[in-house]
């Protein structure tokens, strides 16, 4: 008996560790405050054949493995012997348009991709009440933050990114970055913290879609990460 209860104890603290973490691992929520030459390379979310058919197996696997790749090991060279290696990518990414372009393209190209990740999931699900609550208010609807937010996306010229964000004032909005750049950068035109990524690159969607663009948009509406998205925003806020 006095196992059993012992069990107990230890067990249910864990479950409900995991479930606060809402499928997102302790390596991940601690990307964006760990030193950057601690960083290891983070584990995909879920296989690399899981998002389809939205986004296929092999889109995945060279986004991830190669692209995202590319630039994980080019940022940690980027920074390596400077004084950035013992920032987070936090600290980094505020002061950005200080560091030579090397470490903002590829510390984008890393961390972007990371939330890009996180945002996206096999089933789909639905904000959260507070959230659902705090799009209304901002939008009106759902449905007109996803048409601000698609617009986002299939309006970036070239390579770029869609995010949905929260301000200093706890405010949502969406806003599109060039390149790499992210909301977190000094160098967006508004920053916020982001709590949904979109990539636009052709990386993220040619192998299926070729040219179509807002298919590849259409079909990201089908696999957001809800619960990821709203426990961000209730951190974010609370
Ligand atoms: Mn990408």
């Amino acid at each position: 008996m006095k196992n059993i209860i012992l069990l107990i104890l230890i067990a249910v603290p864990l479950l409900a560790t995991a479930q606060n973490n809402n499928g997102l691992s302790n390596n991940k929520k601690c990307i964006s405050m760990k030193a950057i030459n601690t960083l290891e390379f983070p584990q995909l979310p879920y296989s690399t054949d899981a998002l389809e058919p939205f986004i296929d197996q092999q889109t995945v696997e060279i986004h991830y493995g190669k692209h995202q790749k590319a630039y994980f090991d080019n940022f940690l060279a980027a920074v390596k012997g400077t004084d950035a290696e013992n920032l987070t990518i936090l600290e980094v990414f505020k002061n950005i348009s200080k560091y030579p372009a090397a470490v903002k393209n590829n510390g984008g190209g890393f961390y972007n991709h990371v939330i890009y990740w996180e945002s996206i999931k096999p089933n789909s699900g639905k904000p959260s009440a507070k959230l659902a609550e705090a799009i209304n208010k901002k939008f009106g609807s759902l449905d007109e933050l996803k048409k601000q937010f698609s617009d986002a996306g299939k309006t970036r010229f070239g390579s770029g990114w869609a995010w949905l964000s929260v301000d200093e004032k706890g405010e949502l909005f969406v806003s599109s970055t060039a390149n790499q750049e992210s909301p977190l950068m000094d160098v967006a035109e508004k920053q916020g913290t982001p709590i949904l990524a979109m990539d636009v690159w052709e990386h993220a969607y040619y192998l299926k879609y070729q040219n179509r663009r807002p298919d590849y948009i259409e079909s990201f509406w089908q696999i957001i990460n809800w619960d990821v998205v709203s426990s961000k925003y209730e951190a974010l806020v609370k």
